[in-house]
């Protein structure tokens, strides 16, 4: 664009150039033209002058009739040079021989005239010519009856000795016939004016020239004059005269080229603006381009491929194993503690880690692997050139990556992460299916309990077939009261049974017992947890009114804790039971404490002010933050299974069972080990001074009839649930 302004502007000043040069050219042919006629003009001026003298009886007389040297001198002569300022005078008598001559002062001219009287010859004539043709004066007289004859003259620019000359010849004729010419020629007068610079003033002061000069045919010319040769009849030429010509083109240019250069320079810029912006925006339409593209095949948030093209990599990788016979992992990942993260610190947070989590995740994979965020919180990876052992080896460091703390704006974060993974060496699948195997196990990993990962095998499709079912059957489930309440004891070390755990249990009229870490999920998932929690609690309130001083401690989920109306529901449920709320505990899991939540620490708040004991569920196997332990009011923790079962076999699940205790005693919290099932467990949990106990050890889960007959000294009647270990204490 700016080119073409260039070359828009160029083409106006050479239009405007060109324009000027035909104005200037054309003011000159004009000026010439009008030097031209003006100067025949004052040639015909000078030629007409001499009439004065020339059409006179007195002239014929005196110097035809009879010649008078002396008048002629006086009366033509002085009269010519004196009056009307010619240089030259000379009388020819009717044999056309030279009688008179007068060159300026000298009146006695004779010798010197030569070169000019030849160069009048042809002007003499041209005018005896005429004489000729007019015929007899006395008829001519007659014919113009009274009227002066018409002058014959003839005039012309010659070159003379004395420069060039304006000649003219006249023929001496009488104007009223009172003496007549002798024969049929009359005498010839002669005048003349030097062209010099004198003469040409009158013209250059007549028609405004400027600097007009007069010289020489074949002197130089001038720059930047102009030009028109005088020349004699025979075409010779005689002189040059040069000047300074108008030149209103020139003139025009002068004055308008700053204004065209303003002009131009303004559209350049212009131009060079708009096409910098039409630059600029044709690089943002290529790069908007270029970002839809990629914002089509990768995640916004992440920026790592989405599934369309971990897809599309899945068929190429496909396309190898077929020519190569070169197999490759899929591994779908979970982040375990997304919900309760993004939950807690909000959906910031949510983001940081997800950012965070696909930094740590890309740095583990090799550079030919594939990582893509497939969803809110679960990426995939394609393993290229993967073996089995590899694969193990990627989805062990995934899983330990996110067991790190991880450093979001937030604060630190555990997130977590169960991993399923498929190995691919049959080309005949598609991209698809190799996502849903890896889909699949991440499944059986998620069943299994998270934070660990699972592989595909071919019996997984009924595993995943069997939760998209229960899922349809729980919302009837609910509804037709198929959910039973199990409790199991919590014994002191002596034996003594002090409370139970309420535990929800769903007897499936097909598939029997289905375990609640199964379906509890699942309830989350699909907004069923309220009702099964509520059902629960209604449950617990109810048997435990049955259970005399015995507390009750019923498991709440982090997504029935956060609902809005969870406090007031629970109590209405309170006044509507008229439960003793002092022996109800209420047993959260750490991932709820994640960060400054003011809603759960007022949740929390509130739930004690309506009398309800708090306790910290699975400890050690989340965050375990002593900070939380401190901000939140907790009332007791319940060291996790997985520390339990590692007593007296490994080291450093003593230390730590024996590290939280001391902490829980520090903090003045009860403290409770849970999944003890052997003497030599509790003997550790006595040394370690952990004096409640819950575990099968002392009871399964069971009836609360069957806890009401314990409490009653009476053996278990529930024979799944027959304990032989408990001490039974009244209480
Ligand atoms: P939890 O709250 O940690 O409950 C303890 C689990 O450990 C129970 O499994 C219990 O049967 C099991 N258990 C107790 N003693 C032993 C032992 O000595 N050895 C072994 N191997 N296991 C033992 P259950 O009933 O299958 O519940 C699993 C989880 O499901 C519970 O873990 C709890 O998180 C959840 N859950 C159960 N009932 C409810 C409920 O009513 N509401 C909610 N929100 N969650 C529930
Ligand atoms: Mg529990
Ligand atoms: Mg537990």
């Amino acid at each position: 664009m700016t080119l073409v302004s260039a070359a828009l502007g160029i083409g106006v000043i050479i239009a405007l150039m060109a324009f000027a040069h035909i104005a200037d050219k054309s003011a000159v042919e004009r000026e010439q033209a009008l030097l031209k006629n003006g100067f025949n003009g004052l040639l015909d001026e000078h030629a007409r002058r001499p009439t004065a003298v020339a059409l006179w009886d007195e002239a014929v007389r005196n110097l035809d009739v009879s010649y008078d040297p002396e008048w002629t001198d006086s009366n033509i002569g002085e009269y010519l040079a004196g009056v009307l300022d010619f240089d030259l005078t000379v009388v020819l008598d009717r044999a056309d021989a030279p009688l008179y001559a007068k060159w300026e002062e000298d009146s006695d001219a004779l010798s010197r005239i030569g070169s000019a009287l030849a160069a009048a010859s042809p002007l003499v004539e041209e005018v005896r010519e005429a004489e000729r043709r007019r015929g007899p004066i006395a008829d001519h007289l007659r014919e113009m009856a009274g009227q002066p004859p018409k002058a014959i003259y003839a005039t012309s620019v010659s070159q003379t000795d004395f420069g060039p000359m304006a000649l003219t010849a006249t023929l001496v004729q009488p104007d009223f016939g009172l003496a007549l010419p002798q024969t049929s020629r009359s005498a010839v007068l002669i005048s003349g004016e030097v062209i010099d610079q004198d003469f040409l003033s009158v013209l250059a002061e007549r028609y405004l020239l400027s600097e007009a000069t007069l010289t020489a045919p074949t002197a130089p010319r001038l720059p930047d004059h102009a030009t028109l040769i005088l020349r004699d009849s025979a075409g010779q030429a005689v002189a040059l005269v040069q000047w300074h010509p108008q030149r209103p083109g020139a003139e025009m240019l002068r004055l308008s080229m700053p204004l065209v250069f303003i002009a131009l320079t303004a559209l350049i810029i212009l131009a060079m603006r708009y096409q910098s912006k039409g630059r600029l925006a044709t690089e943002r339409l290529v790069a908007s381009e270029a970002r839809v593209t990629h914002l089509a095949y990768h995640d916004a948030l992440t920026g790592l491929p989405n599934r369309l093209l971990l897809v599309d990599r899945l068929n190429g990788a496909l396309g190898r194993v077929r020519a190569d016979k070169q197999g490759f992992a899929v591994h779908c990942i979970d982040l375990d503690r997304f919900n309760e993260i993004n939950d807690s610190f909000g959906q910031q947070a949510g983001d940081d880690l997800i950012a965070e989590v696909s930094r740590l995740f890309a740095e583990v994979c090799g550079p030919g692997d594939t990582l893509a965020r497939l969803g809110r919180d679960e990426f995939g990876i394609l393993q290229s050139n993967a073996t089995r052992e590899s694969a193990d080896a990627l989805a062990t460091r995934l899983i330990q990556l996110t067991n790190q703390p991880v450093e979001i704006e937030a604060g630190r974060v555990f997130s977590g992460c169960t991993v399923g993974v498929t190995l691919i060496e049959d080309a005949n699948l598609d991209a698809v299916e190799c996502l849903r195997r890896a889909d699949l196990a991440l499944n059986r990993a998620k069943t299994a309990g998270r934070g660990q990962y699972a592989w595909f095998l071919p019996d997984m499709d009924a595993t995943l077939r069997l939760r998209l079912d229960v899922r349809e059957d729980l919302r009837t489930a609910i509804a037709n009261g198929e959910l039973t309440v199990a409790y199991q004891p919590q014994v002191h070390q002596g034996g003594k049974l002090y409370g139970v755990e309420a535990l929800v249990r769903w007897n499936h009229p097909v598939r029997g017992q289905v375990p609640p870490s199964l379906f509890v999920p699942i309830a989350e998932e699909c907004d069923l947890i309220s009702s099964l929690g509520m059902f629960v609690l209604r449950r617990a309130f109810e048997d435990s009114k049955r259970l005399g001083r015995l507390r009750v401690a019923v498991n709440i989920s982090a997504a029935q804790f956060r609902l809005s109306d969870f406090v007031s529901d629970v109590a209405a449920l309170v006044s509507e039971t008229g439960v003793d709320v002092g022996r109800i505990e209420l047993e959260i899991t750490e991932g709820l404490l994640l960060g400054d939540d003011r809603a759960t620490l007022q949740t929390l708040a509130d739930l004690r002010s309506l009398g309800f004991r708090i306790a910290l569920d699975d400890f050690g196997t989340g965050y375990s933050s002593l900070s939380y332990l401190q901000r939140y009011p907790i009332d007791k923790i319940k060291i996790d299974r997985s520390f339990i079962s590692s007593l007296g076999t490994d080291p450093s699940a003593d230390a730590v069972v024996n590290a939280i205790v001391r902490l829980a005693r520090a903090l003045r919290l009860d403290v409770i080990a849970e999944g003890v099932e052997t003497e030599l467990q509790r003997v550790r949990l006595a040394a370690a001074g952990c004096d409640d106990i819950q575990g099968f050890l002392f009871g399964k889960p069971m009836s609360a009839a069957a806890i009401g007959a314990l409490l009653e000294g009476a053996p278990s009647q529930d024979p799944q649930h027959h304990s032989r270990t408990v001490r039974l204490a009244a209480s």
